[in-house]
């Protein structure tokens, strides 16, 4: 059973505040690459500009089909990632905008955050709490530049960042992020690492009910997995994230993992599947349970799509039009990430063996949820776990150690499938 998300139709509940948020985004990227390139300066990181949408149109703005008022936060910036990330202004209008189809995860996480992807599955849009999206801005400078100087930053990648306010409703401020995972590709097994042990453990029973679901560290480690990466490989992939970590810690955030998503080559993708064919289903089929969001980036396979297909048949029976698949006329390609040394294996990072020849796994992986900063109610969460708990295990501890913990975690993992044979030779020896 694969679960996609849901389509986010007229039907659909947040339909009114997805529209609003794509035709806001469509509206303010078109605006800022209309104009010629210029360089940026200090002011460009903290611009705002607000625009009211209205069923009649206004000055500035174009009529809409509702009413509602839209916010860009530093244009100019955002469009020097993209640029940086060699995203075409183009196609990231059209996989954002494309008739509007997204589709929506709810909220896979603990913190509330709604999360959708753009049609094409190329694109995030993860909703953002008031205080994520003020400690952006303020981090602004020191993302752009270290991004700049790091082209291939393992950091989740920020292309935009909004808000969008209904009539009489809530402001709800968003970014819009790489997804990791392929959409052309199978993952068969999505981890979610911190370096912690404490409360990372998904039930393993569960796994049966939700073979795809998101697992943790103390999954990991049960397994016995590793990033097999040979010398070049690691020595690049553990350089990158401590430049990485260490803009974390200096920015006092934790709470970050690593995401990592497998593709095993030999396995392939199910069914061989490459046809062109999206399948985006309404509401009415099972349900989303907790994080599993990185198995939903990628296109089911026939098998399973035709399994789903005949579950909503029967479960939604003659309430609902059957759903219809939606074919996507180009396939996404990964081609604007080949520059990207993490990236540049179909938009992944290969395995490697001890001689540095090709693995047999592509690793799909990124540093992302880098918006928490340790603030008072980690420190108070911190005080209470730490009253009757064992520090280095528990996830709330302050950014310089959660940093280093999640260093030591991570390039311990990381060695060739040779090396970690060595390894678990000698411990059996021990
Ligand atoms: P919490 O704070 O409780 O951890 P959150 O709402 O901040 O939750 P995230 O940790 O950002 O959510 O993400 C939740 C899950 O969504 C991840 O474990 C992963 O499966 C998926 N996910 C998040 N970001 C990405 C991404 N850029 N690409 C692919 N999958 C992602
Ligand atoms: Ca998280
Ligand atoms: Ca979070």
């Amino acid at each position: 059973r694969v679960v996609v998300g849901t389509k986010v139709d007229e039907h659909h509940q947040n339909y009114v505040r997805a529209y609003n948020m794509l035709t806001g985004i469509r509206f303010v990227v078109s605006r800022i690459h209309a104009r010629p390139e210029r360089e940026i300066t200090e002011a460009d990181f903290r611009a705002s500009h607000k625009y009211s949408f209205d069923i009649t149109g206004a000055e500035l703005t174009p009529s809409t089909k509702y009413d509602f008022k839209f916010k860009d936060y530093a244009p100019w910036v955002f469009r020097r990632i993209r640029t940086a990330f060699n995203i075409d202004p183009a196609e990231y209008l059209v996989s954002l905008t494309a008739k509007y189809i997204l589709s929506e995860l709810g909220s896979p996480g603990k913190s509330g955050s709604f999360f959708y992807f753009s049609r094409d599955y190329k694109y995030i849009i993860k909703t953002i709490h008031h205080a994520e999206h003020k400690f952006l801005r303020k981090i602004l400078v020191e993302y752009y530049d270290h991004i700049r100087d790091n082209p291939n930053t393992l950091l989740s990648q920020f292309y935009g960042l909004h808000r969008v306010k209904l009539p009489y409703g809530a402001k709800v401020h968003f970014v819009i992020m790489n997804n990791l995972f392929p959409p052309h590709r199978d993952i068969h097994r999505t981890f979610d690492l911190k370096g912690s042990t404490v409360g990372r453990d998904f039930r393993e029973e569960d796994l049966e009910k939700n073979p795809r679901a998101t697992l943790k560290d103390l999954n990991w480690l049960r397994r016995n997995l590793h990033l097999e990466f040979g010398p070049t490989k690691k020595e690049a992939f553990v350089a990158q994230m401590q430049k990485d970590v260490a803009l974390l810690q200096r920015l006092k955030i934790m709470d970050y993992s690593l995401l990592v998503g497998i593709h095993d080559l030999e396995r392939g993708n199910e069914e061989n599947l490459r046809d062109k064919t999206l399948q985006v289903f309404q509401p009415g089929g099972p349900k989303v349970e907790g994080p599993q969001m990185g198995n939903l980036a990628r296109t089911p396979s026939k098998l399973e799509t035709a399994a789903r297909a005949r579950h909503l048949r029967e479960t939604v029976k003659k309430e609902r039009p059957i759903p219809m698949a939606q074919t996507i006329d180009k396939m996404p390609d990964e081609s604007h990430r080949k520059s990207f040394y993490f990236y540049a294996d179909e938009g992944g990072f290969r395995a490697t063996h001890d001689d540095d020849g090709a693995g047999e796994e592509i690793y799909y992986l990124g540093i992302i949820d880098c918006l928490t900063r340790y603030n008072f109610v980690k420190k108070a969460e911190h005080f209470w776990k730490g009253m009757g708990g064992h520090e280095p295990q528990i996830s709330p501890i302050p950014p310089e150690r959660y940093g280093e913990r999640f260093i030591r975690f991570i390039s311990g993992v990381t060695m060739s499938r040779e090396q970690a044979e060595k390894v678990r030779f000698s411990h059996a020896l021990q």
